[in-house]
């Protein structure tokens, strides 16, 4: 009997009681590369992927995978060979998709705190777009792309002030927060770029927030862009590209977003009515290709029954999956060996040195030490985030895929995490 563990995802799944990534077991996978340890479905990624391609089946749009959700390699081929371009935030993670066989015309540059040294080496690389976020970020591009000879091609994020109705630290498209142009400030600031000799205007963006669970946000944040749209083109300034951002959410615990395909029927039935179905697009999604497609395997090392509260402390912590103590989310737990025994509410909790430092609270688990478990919805901003606190080696990641699995990075040694430090001289 097999049983999908989210309702139409059916990439980590129960075969009897045993726990599978696709055909392979998570038993196995421990066993073979430890724990605790990043797993990914290649099919659950492409599947997530197909839900957007579907959406915009007969219309010009180009996918652009938020890579900051996971930048790993091996997960950045599987997106390009299958036609996407990336959004990126950094120079580092420029180098990576030169690493991964990226196409440097699909890529976008976003971010609030480019570096000139940034500016330089993408637009000698020739990326597709720099989303300027300021109008200080303006100036200082066409100066670059002056010094460089060249013209640097612009979109500018513009704050539709929206709220996205999610948690407040990803919410990123209302006036009190750091991105993007102020609306009423966007047709002005397109004129300036226009009008900067080291600039071509392409396009204009927005991103609202991230694990938006409704449509609403959307659609009146299109309406905004639109209204601009209309306004920038009105003062003579040609946009050629729409870009809506990404931020739709995934299901970590009963949430029910949109399926990204019914999210943009909406989405172009609004285009259409205004007259904009055939510009240009451009998403730049993230964590919904990504999300649902990992998980992380850990061990249960100690069981610690206490006054108040059971602990579950397992082998993984905060430094590898950062989302409970950073926004106290929510990620599904589950045995990889399911049981019929009598479940004890737990707090599951790393070795960490921090109070901060949970998983999940208050668990219904049936477990023992040297069990183990997977964390749910582990594959966006889960290794990304991660970090060597408490000098723990970042986890070993496994792809899954037709053929199997794949180590695609290795587990890091203590040596990694200090071969960058110098003593002092004797
Ligand atoms: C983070 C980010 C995204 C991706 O967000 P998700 O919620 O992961 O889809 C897209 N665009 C920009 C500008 C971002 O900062």
């Amino acid at each position: 009997m097999t049983q999908a563990l989210l309702p139409g995802h059916p990439h980590v799944l129960y075969r009897d009681d045993q726990l599978f990534v696709d055909q392979v077991p998570a038993a196995q996978l421990a066993e073979q590369f430890g724990t605790p340890l990043f797993v990914y479905s290649k099919a659950a990624m492409l599947d997530a992927l197909a839900a957007y391609q579907r959406g915009f089946a007969g219309r010009r749009a180009q996918i652009c995978y938020a890579m900051k959700a996971n930048s790993s390699l091996a997960i950045l081929q599987v997106f390009a060979q299958a036609g996407c371009g990336f959004d990126i935030v950094s120079a580092g993670e420029l180098a990576r998709v030169q690493a991964a066989g990226g196409d440097l015309s699909k890529v976008i540059f976003s971010g609030v705190g480019k570096t000139r040294a940034e500016m330089r080496q993408a637009l000698q690389l020739g990326i597709g777009c720099f989303n300027v976020e300021s109008e200080s970020e303006l100036e200082v591009l066409n100066e670059v792309a002056l010094s460089l000879q060249v013209q640097a091609p612009v979109s500018i994020r513009v704050n539709p002030n929206v709220d996205p109705k999610t948690h407040p630290y990803i919410s990123t498209g209302l006036k009190g927060n750091k991105f993007g142009v102020a609306h009423d400030r966007a047709v002005q600031t397109y004129q300036r770029a226009a009008g900067l000799p080291g600039l071509r205007v392409v396009g204009i963006d927005c991103h609202i927030g991230s694990q938006i669970t409704q449509v609403d946000p959307y659609l009146d944040a299109m309406d905004r862009i639109l209204d601009l749209v209309e306004a920038i083109e009105q003062a003579g300034v040609p946009i050629h590209h729409i870009d809506f951002g990404g931020g739709l959410g995934i299901n970590y615990n009963g949430d029910t977003p949109p399926e990204a395909d019914a999210l943009w029927a909406r989405l172009l039935a609004k285009l259409d009515a205004r007259g904009f179905g055939q510009r240009q697009l451009m998403i730049e999604p993230g964590r919904s290709l990504v999300g649902n497609a990992g998980i992380c395997l850990t061990e249960v090392l100690y069981l610690k029954p206490g006054e108040q509260k059971n602990f579950c402390i397992v082998d993984a912590a905060m430094n590898d999956l950062p989302r409970p103590a950073m926004y106290e989310a929510f990620h599904g737990i589950v045995p990889v060996q399911a049981s019929r025994a009598q479940a004890t509410l737990y707090d599951v909790v790393g070795p960490v040195c921090e109070s901060g430092d949970w998983i999940g609270r208050e668990r219904a688990l049936a477990v023992q030490p040297g069990d183990q478990l997977a964390v749910l919805s582990a594959g966006a901003y889960c290794m990304s985030m991660s970090s060597n606190y408490n000098t723990r080696g970042r986890l070993a990641e496994v792809l899954v895929d037709e053929a199997g699995a794949h180590l695609i990075r290795r587990r890091e040694t203590a040596q990694d995490t200090f071969a960058l430090e110098n003593l002092l001289p004797a």
